[in-house]
């Protein structure tokens, strides 16, 4: 089996359909290679490697790729011509991580990798440049400590050892700049660094450049189960097994003076999907620097820079002087790139995120890959790639990850108030969103108010998981790539950066921008696609589904054979949802219409009688409160039709258990305290999950069922008179046994007759059950003999089916996710090898007795597009989610069918 794979001098041994084997990365090397791109030479060690040394270990790891790994480098040194370790012409590599998907900056890299003592003279000999060849002696030590010898800072209070040097020759030199270092300031920091690791380590720093080549590969080998890598891993649902492959590749130099440089470029803008060539670069630099945020990068087209420097109020003298673009300032440099990046993207026929290398004049692309987008950046790009004839429909349509649509779904600052606001700052508009929070200064606290704003000097792959977190993500420095703004733009999540204005004191925790101060738990609000940072709260309101997204939603439909229906207990949800294309009502919780404060009463006094007549009038006062219910839900739904569940909770849920309300209940009710103690201490279940609740309640109390169908029933004839049309289905509840069913059945029939009498008229009418309770799927081909249809209730089946109670599995799944011993939380994402294989074998039970049985899913599952798929392989007619998760599920359902 190969294990290692060249890339180079426009050959390559992989290619770009191999991610699985060789990571993101080292694929798309390969490809870029064999295309005729400039890639410096290298080879990739697969991820497959990455696993047999998690299981083998090192050693023997190192036995099986030793022979290939020296072959690949040698092939490295004949097509640079230079020598790995030699004194004279030295081989510098660089070594890097590359899963099968993108995690930036999640894993390591060690750049710089073969320098010791001799070779760096050998290097000075070579670039003529002595600062040079001792500055990047230094950046390896420094980062080769960190990554390969864990010489990294542990907490946020901890120093990095290396950074603490630098700091001390800084003051004792008096400088504040590491552009201020002399050579020999360089070389006694060399000096230096490798006494503290001895210091620290107990060994002297390696020597050897074979010994650091190993070293460095299993340390990126280690870096896929580092916290960062694992808290990435899990927040994506990526599988622990997937490994990283390894990247080796002949370094090139954007920091030798000023004819090189380095960026970062985009095919397209990832904020706003617009076709526009765009990026960053610095003039002698390495590429860290440019998404470090260390220094402000420039732009690399005109027009960007001039929008820039509009941004950051830059006079146009002031700009061109001293933040020129690249296609000013090196105008064949930049002509060779944009060549290549009009390449790739038809190439890979999507938008591309490139980095790359200007060393001395000549132009290496160091990456590229499917660039990092916004959900609406994602659906215009889609959008324009089929409408310019690069991909096609079903492409386009396979190009939209349901779940990041999302972000179109949520609010939007409303521009009313927005013409109110008070601006405070202007930023970059790094990643668009409106976000409103309190200020917090450290990624650690994000959680300290309910809605933070992550506000720093820059960002660092550490503060991960704050920023996921937090609301929304402001930093001073950095620009359109900084860590800060590709990473919220992957998350999704509203991002101003580079907002200059703003002085950031961590210590005491003040953001100032001039004369004014705020501080941390001040409210302030982003607006992610202009830039503007505006003081306090601003009100938001509901997008709409517009121009691109509604195109998506088109082809959509256009493929989608499983309908989508919402889970909507209201006439306003019913409307929303069916202005994001719902079908119809696919569960309609009844419940929720009691809990309303005004019903609640009643509701009460039902449940406090101690005698059928006592009831029946309880219930004769709720009958037209459900009624109006009704009429208003399948108003809202215009002749779609409408699932309606029979009461489903236990009933203790509605009584009261504070005194002070058991008082007032009393009163209200006439009767003793002590009776309404009495009643609340007799419904209190030991587990009530699993006890008085579903048809269990309508079987003991039928008035129940009998009150809801009549409202059911006189609601759809209600509005019949009115010329408006409706489509009741009466669903029943945790059903387990075929007889719970039958005795619901003849109770709406009946009821349904009586009222179809009173009215001498009739509606169309479904009886069905929902599918939640693990023996009603045992028993599906029985049920189906008397239901019309089924409808899986996936939340209460996953909770029976594994034993796990909905309400408190939160105490240990976060624990077995983290352990493994589950992949995904079942709650989440459909269980399809057990709950699953109950969801199949119903279906198919219930169709070999029905074949024309309506099935569908209203557990939260519905909404879910792994789970949306599952559900169109059983032969569903429909699935049922949330209003908001509608348009992803529409999606969903027709990646599924394609
Ligand atoms: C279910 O159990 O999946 C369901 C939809 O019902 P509820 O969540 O109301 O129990
Ligand atoms: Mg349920």
């Amino acid at each position: 089996r190969t294990r290692v794979y060249k890339f180079g001098n426009k050959t390559a041994d992989g290619n770009s359909t191999m991610k699985n084997l060789l990571g993101g990365k080292g694929a798309n090397l390969a490809e870029m290679s064999a295309i005729g791109i400039p890639v410096p030479p290298g080879f990739t060690i697969t991820t497959e490697a990455c696993t047999e040394y998690n299981e083998l270990g090192e050693d023997i790891l190192i036995g099986m790729i030793k022979e290939e790994v020296e072959k690949a480098l040698q092939n490295i040194e004949e097509i640079m011509g230079a020598n790995f370790g030699d004194e004279e012409n030295p081989l510098l590599i660089s070594v890097r991580s590359g899963a099968r998907v993108s995690m930036p900056g999640m894993m390591d890299t060690v750049l710089n990798l073969g320098l010791n003592d001799t070779v760096v003279k050998g290097l000075i000999a070579k670039t003529g440049n002595e600062r040079f060849a001792w500055d990047s002696y230094r950046r390896f030590i420094q980062m080769y400590g960190g990554v390969v010898l864990g010489m990294k800072p542990e907490s946020k209070d901890d120093i990095d050892p290396f950074e603490e040097i630098i700091e001390h020759l800084k003051e004792k030199r008096e400088i504040q700049l590491d552009t201020q270092f002399t050579v020999q300031d360089l070389r006694d920091l060399v000096y230096d660094f490798k006494d503290v690791v001895k210091k620290r380590t107990g060994n002297d720093f390696p020597t050897d450049p074979w010994q650091q080549l190993w070293g460095a590969i299993i340390a990126v080998f280690n870096s896929w189960n580092g916290n960062r890598a694992v808290y990435y891993r899990n927040m994506h649902g990526y599988p622990a097994d997937w490994g990283t492959a390894v990247n080796v590749q002949a370094m090139v130099y954007g920091n030798m003076g000023d004819n090189s440089g380095t960026g970062v470029c985009f095919t397209r803008d990832a904020a706003t999907g617009e076709n526009i060539f765009n990026g960053e670069y610095l003039i002698n630099a390495q590429g860290e620097d440019v998404v470090a945020g260390v220094r402000t990068p420039q732009q690399i087209t005109k027009v960007g820079s001039m929008r820039w420097a509009e941004l950051a109020k830059i006079e146009e003298a002031d700009r061109a002087e001293n933040y020129p673009s690249l296609e000013e300032l090196m105008p064949s440099i930049y002509e060779e790139l944009f060549r290549y990046q009009d390449m790739l993207e038809k190439h890979y026929r999507d938008m591309q995120d490139m980095e790359f290398t200007i060393q001395d004049g000549k132009l290496w692309i160091l990456q590229t890959r499917n660039g990092k987008r916004t959900g609406a950046a994602m659906v215009k790009i889609a959008m324009d790639l089929l409408k310019d004839g690069s991909i096609t429909d079903k492409e386009a349509l396979l190009r939209i990850e349901p779940n990041k649509l999302d972000e179109l779904l949520h609010p939007v600052f409303d521009p009313n108030a927005l013409k109110r606001a008070t601006i405070i700052a202007q930023g970059l508009p790094a990643s668009p969103g409106a976000a409103t929070g309190q200020i917090v200064f450290f990624a650690d606290e994000a959680k300290k108010f309910r809605n933070t704003i992550l506000t720093r000097i820059e960002t660092s792959p550490e503060d991960l998981e704050g920023m996921n977190l937090a609301k929304g993500i402001l930093t001073s420095r950095g620009g359109m790539t900084s860590h800060a703004a590709v990473v919220a733009r992957g998350m999704g999540k509203c991002c101003i950066s580079g907002a200059g204005a703003l002085k950031i004191n961590y210590k005491k925790r003040i953001l100032t921008v001039g004369d004014k101060e705020y501080h941390e738990g001040d409210w302030i609000s982003l607006n992610g696609s202009t830039g503007n940072i505006i003081e306090g709260k601003v009100a938001t309101r509901i997008p709409e589904l517009s121009g691109e997204f509604a195109e998506v939603m088109e082809l959509a439909d256009k493929y989608a054979t499983m309908d989508v229906r919402t889970n909507a207990d209201t006439p306003k949800d019913a409307k929303a949802a069916r202005n994001f294309g719902a079908k119809g009502i696919g569960l309609a919780r009844t419940e929720h219409m009691f809990f309303e404060v005004d019903r609640i009463k009643a509701m009460r006094e039902m449940i406090l009688a101690d005698t059928v007549k006592g009831r029946k009038h309880a219930l004769e006062e709720l009958l037209p409160m459900q009624r109006e219910d009704f009429e208003g839900i399948f108003e809202a739904m215009q002749g779609l039709p409408v699932t309606v569940r029979l009461l489903d909770p236990p009933l203790h849920e509605f009584v009261p258990h504070q005194l002070a309300t058991q008082k007032e209940l009393a009163e209200d009710m006439h009767i003793s305290l002590s009776a309404v103690k009495n009643k609340v201490a007799d419904l209190q279940e030991f587990n009530p999950m699993l006890g008085h609740r579903g048809c269990r309640l309508g079987n003991t109390y039928p008035e129940i069922t009998e009150m809801q169908t009549r409202a059911i029933m006189e609601a759809a004839l209600n509005l019949k008179a009115k010329g408006i049309e409706s489509k009741p289905e009466i669903m029943v509840p945790l059903v387990g046994t075929v007889n719970e069913f039958l005795e619901q059945e003849k109770v709406i029939r009946k009821t349904a007759n009586t009222v179809f009498e009173e009215y001498d008229d009739t509606v169309d009418y479904l009886v069905g059950t929902m599918m939640e309770v693990p023996r009603a799927t045992i028993m599906a081909e029985e049920i189906a003999k008397h239901a019309d249809f089924f409808s899986f209730g996936t939340n209460d089946l996953t909770q029976l089916v594994f034993g796990y109670s909905r309400d408190d599995a939160s105490k240990f799944l976060p624990i077995y996710l983290e352990k493994g011993i589950l992949k995904v939380d079942p709650f989440e994402v459909l269980d399809r090898e057990g709950v699953g294989k109950l969801i199949k074998m119903g279906t198919c039970h219930g169709r070999r007795t029905k074949p024309e049985l309506k099935v569908g899913i209203c557990g939260e599952h519905g909404g879910e597009p792994i789970s949306v798929e599952f559900c169109f392989e059983q032969g569903m007619n429909y699935v049922s989610c949330s209003p908001f998760r509608v348009p992803i599920a529409r999606v969903a359902a027709a990646q599924a069918a394609l």
